[in-house]
């Protein structure tokens, strides 16, 4: 079925949020060329109202960065006790984490504990 000779470049989930959140989201992204989508996840949308985010696997780094500054800049509304919490949740979607991972394994969002 699928054309072996053209690889659909492949989306992988940056993050989600509300609608206006991944808008706001997007057009920064497009300013720095990478052209992300947001796409309508059926149980995201039912149950928190929330959207995805998603960018083409090559651009995932460049649109982690970008997404990074982001979160620099609206961090404050960020509970301070969830941020400096061991077991903080994620920034972007709220999941609980377990232990401190570098990327959230609800939402794929940069966590930067790693380092
Ligand atoms: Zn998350």
């Amino acid at each position: 079925m699928a054309a072996p000779e053209e690889p659909k470049p492949e989306l992988v989930p940056l993050t989600h949020g509300r609608l206006e959140e991944m808008r706001l989201l997007r057009r920064r992204l497009l300013e720095r060329g990478v052209e992300p989508q947001i796409v309508t996840v059926p149980e995201l949308q039912a149950s928190r109202g929330l959207y995805l985010l998603a960018v083409f696997r090559r651009d995932h780094e460049t649109a982690v960065q970008v997404l990074d500054e982001v979160w620099q800049e609206t961090l404050p509304e960020v509970p301070a006790a969830e941020v400096d919490s061991e077991v903080a949740g994620c920034p972007a979607c709220g999941i609980a984490l377990e232990g401190l991972p570098e990327y959230c394994p609800e939402c794929g969002i940069r966590l930067g504990h790693a380092e």
